[in-house]
């Protein structure tokens, strides 16, 4: 068995010497023990943030899709795939049961519904705790009506590009931003968006004006800090923001954090509704969300898009490059 554990706390910028790759002997199997062996595997941005709370020494935190070699498990038989929380390894021996999740949370492993043609990794992803996030995140949060203006930051990845186009299902307006022009474009042309602009070259406020003259009525919130400081003050009165995450200072110094402009008088002024959410909230219809999805593929609506980065060895470039915005849609690591 392969794995990667955390060699060091991250730094700022996390590096590839942060990480170490370890090979390990896999105990015999006791009662109640399976053997998982990895097929595709998750990075996530979560993983930056949590990390900084675990022990150095520790196996990197994941989801992986696995597939069952052995088991002395009533309810997983040889040949099921499943998602498990078992972090950066090739193969797990554990009884499912008694999986935790880098949250700390217990998490049982769920075996895999058909997808039909859909591949298997997007269980990472569209079809898995992205297209949750995205689907309930921007349902049960944003409480979008039909003809509202939806904005969505960090438009083109795993989360950004499920939110914008379920949001064209609901009929509304959406506008993206993303950091390179050829995301954008992609948005626009072939994800249903309406506009989509790049934060790095277009002042955000000004885009605004031009894209939502009427104003904001929902923000989905995947950046935070100035971006998100900007957003909310062309936001319209009621309106909801889902603040799902950060990644604009996931990297940044604890002693040194960036700053944004106030945002209360907006919020107050405009009588805004922030809040925060984990997509474990909805842990009880997990399936519901999936289903969801995996109907929007199959009706033609909803496209996901995967970087797909292929050999376990590169489990930490993948992560990496999550925070230079080398990834469009969701990165899978194929084994
Ligand atoms: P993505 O696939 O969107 O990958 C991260 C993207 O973030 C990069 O491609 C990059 O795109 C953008 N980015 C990186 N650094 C910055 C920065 N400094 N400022 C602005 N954009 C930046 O990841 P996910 O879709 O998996 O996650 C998106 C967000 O959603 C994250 O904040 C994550 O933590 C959060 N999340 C929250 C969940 C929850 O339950 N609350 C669940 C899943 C994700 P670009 O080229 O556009 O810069």
């Amino acid at each position: 068995c392969k794995k990667f554990i955390l060699k060091n706390h991250f730094d700022g910028m996390p590096k590839k010497t942060d990480f170490k790759l370890m090979e390990e002997d896999l105990p015999p199997l006791k009662d109640g023990d399976v053997l998982f062996e990895a097929v595709f595997l998750s990075v996530d941005p979560y993983m930056r943030a949590v990390s900084s709370k675990l022990p150095i020494g520790i196996t990197m935190i994941g989801a992986q899709v696995a597939r069952v070699k052995e088991s002395k498990h009533p309810d997983f038989k040889v040949g099921d795939n499943v998602v498990g929380q078992f972090g950066w390894r090739t193969h797990t021996v554990a009884n499912p049961d008694e999986v935790v999740s880098g949250f700390g949370e217990k998490s049982r492993p769920y075996i895999l519904p058909d997808f039909g043609d859909v591949p298997l990794s997007a269980a990472l992803g569209v079809l898995g705790m992205p297209g949750n996030t995205a689907w309930f995140g921007l349902t049960k949060i944003c409480k979008p009506k039909a003809g509202e203006t939806l904005v969505v930051t960090a438009a083109a990845g795993a989360v950004g590009s499920l939110v914008g186009q379920i949001g064209k299902i609901l009929d509304l307006k959406v506008i993206g931003f993303a950091g390179a022009d050829d995301k954008c474009k992609m948005l626009t042309e072939e994800l249903n968006f309406d506009y989509a602009f790049n934060y790095k070259t277009r002042d955000i406020t000004e885009a605004l004006k031009e894209a939502a003259p009427n104003g904001v009525d929902c923000y989905f919130d995947n950046v935070g800090g100035p971006i998100s400081s900007a957003v909310m003050n062309e936001m319209n009165t009621f309106g909801r923001v889902a603040c799902c995450g950060s990644i604009s200072a996931y990297n940044a110094d604890p002693k040194n954090p960036p700053l944004a402009p106030v945002v209360q008088n907006a919020i107050v002024l405009k009588q805004l509704s922030l809040q925060g959410f984990l997509s474990s909230r909805w842990k009880d219809c997990w399936f519901e969300g999936i289903v969801q999805n995996l109907e929007f593929i199959k009706q033609g609506k909803l496209k996901f898009k995967e970087s797909v980065i292929k050999g376990f060895e590169k489990m930490d470039e993948a992560f990496l490059s999550m925070f230079t915005g080398d990834n469009t849609g969701k990165i899978v690591i194929e084994v």
